[in-house]
């Protein structure tokens, strides 16, 4: 089996339909740029027959970003699938996705249909959608919780149909890894022609476990694995790109997957969709929050200035954060003041450090954070005060260096 991910990219789709994200035509063309640019494989552009602006917006993005896979969402209606197919024309490479739900809760209680009719109307959607694209993908929506065997019946059919993809999400993002793990290893062992598609996982964060079963599925044979920026998606949101994507690369001796992601793409994507929408993400967010890449722990801060590796497992640069952020707060230590005043330009004696150092501290009881122009209100105050020599000037620091949203100095 191969160990190349393919990257499934729904931030336009799940991720669009989440409350406080709806983009506009134009911005979500802006974004779609930015998903080829990080090198996703698939994008999903959105639900076309969801409004008239949803369909313009997949033909926008099918007839002017080049690169990815362009794919829409349909469900296994005809208009669904007529339109998905108009709004992919202009692709170079399109995918149509069908999705029905295959739980008896979801046909009895939403649907309400019988498995028979769920099962006809899957396949009847494959066939439509293959008469548009060679690339099918098929979703078997509430797949977690749906019975074992109908739901093989179901693959093993719509494979049969010409659907080169099967997505099982995890809809309510319910699965633990250990479960969702043996869930992907029955269906791949009990579904004969299994080895004529590719599986893949959509797994919902309503546990915090999206990530954690996405990886798990991939452990148990799906190579195509669905995810946001920034973990956006309905609800709690989606599996985030970023957290799969760093994990597959710090921990290759774990999860030996190759991508096709430009990881230093990835922190420009997170703040392009930040700006897009005005939904910013928790300061502890991984790999993107603004606190990813801080340390203001004294001993961490010390730590990282005789060697990064002692506190840090990845380079801030390499997702494309430009570098890591010492924040002088309460619980820095001597050794931080010292580097960030030397990094401002300012020379101490070891009198006026320890000047500086106590105001620091006390500044920070009160504000929390430290920022370079407070720093250098108290350099210019203890300077004043002792009157001494040795001082070099101060230049200007370079506030605008500091990139907008991330961190608070250095
Ligand atoms: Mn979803």
């Amino acid at each position: 089996m191969s160990d190349r991910l393919t990257i499934f990219d729904t931030t336009l789709r799940d991720g669009e339909q989440a409350p406080g994200f709806s983009m506009r035509i134009d911005e979500k063309l802006r974004l779609a740029r930015q998903l080829a640019a990080l090198g996703v494989d698939i994008i999903e552009a959105g639900f076309p027959i969801a409004s008239d602006a949803d369909a313009e917006a997949v033909r926008m993005i099918a007839t002017h970003v080049r690169g990815p896979v362009i794919a829409g969402l349909a469900r296994c209606h005809a208009a669904d699938i007529d339109r998905a197919g108009w709004s992919l024309a202009p692709a170079d490479r399109r995918r149509i996705h069908v999705f029905i739900a295959t739980s008896d809760l979801h046909l009895q209680r939403k649907l309400r249909i019988t498995r028979e009719d769920c099962l006809d109307a899957a396949v009847a959607a494959v066939h439509q959608a293959r008469r548009y694209t060679g690339d099918v993908q098929f979703s078997a929506e509430d797949a977690t919780r749906s019975d074992m065997d109908f739901l093989c019946r179901v693959i093993q059919e719509v494979i049969s149909a010409g659907c080169t993809t099967v997505n099982l999400p995890d809809t309510v993002g319910y699965s633990t890894p250990d479960e969702i793990a043996a869930f992907f290893r029955a269906v791949l062992e009990r579904v004969p022609n299994a080895s004529h598609a590719t599986f893949s996982a959509h797994c919902h964060d309503d546990l915090g476990l999206a990530v954690a079963n996405t990886l798990a599925a991939v452990g148990a044979g799906a190579r195509q694995v669905e995810c946001t920026i920034n973990g956006i998606g309905e609800r709690a949101g989606n599996a985030s790109l970023e957290e799969i994507v760093m994990t597959t690369r710090v921990r290759a001796d774990r999860l030996p997957f190759s991508t096709g992601i430009d990881a230093r793409q990835i922190f420009p994507a997170s703040q392009l969709l930040t700006a897009l929408t005005g939904e910013g993400v928790q300061a502890n967010k991984a790999i993107v929050g603004r606190n990813a890449f801080a340390h203001e722990a004294g001993i961490h801060q010390d730590g990282m200035l005789k060697d990064r590796r002692t506190y840090e497992i990845m380079r801030p640069e390499e997702v494309g954060v430009p570098q890591a952020t010492l924040v002088l707060g309460k619980h820095s230590g001597r050794h931080a003041v010292q580097r960030r005043c030397e990094q401002l330009g300012v020379t101490l004696t070891r009198q006026q450090l320890d000047d500086v150092y106590r105001a620091v501290i006390a500044h920070a009881d009160r504000e929390k954070i430290v920022s370079d122009r407070d720093l250098a209100a108290i350099v210019a105050n203890v300077q004043g005060t002792r009157q001494e020599p040795a001082v070099t000037p101060v230049p200007t620091p370079d506030f605008a260096a500091t990139p907008a949203g991330y961190g608070h100095g250095v």
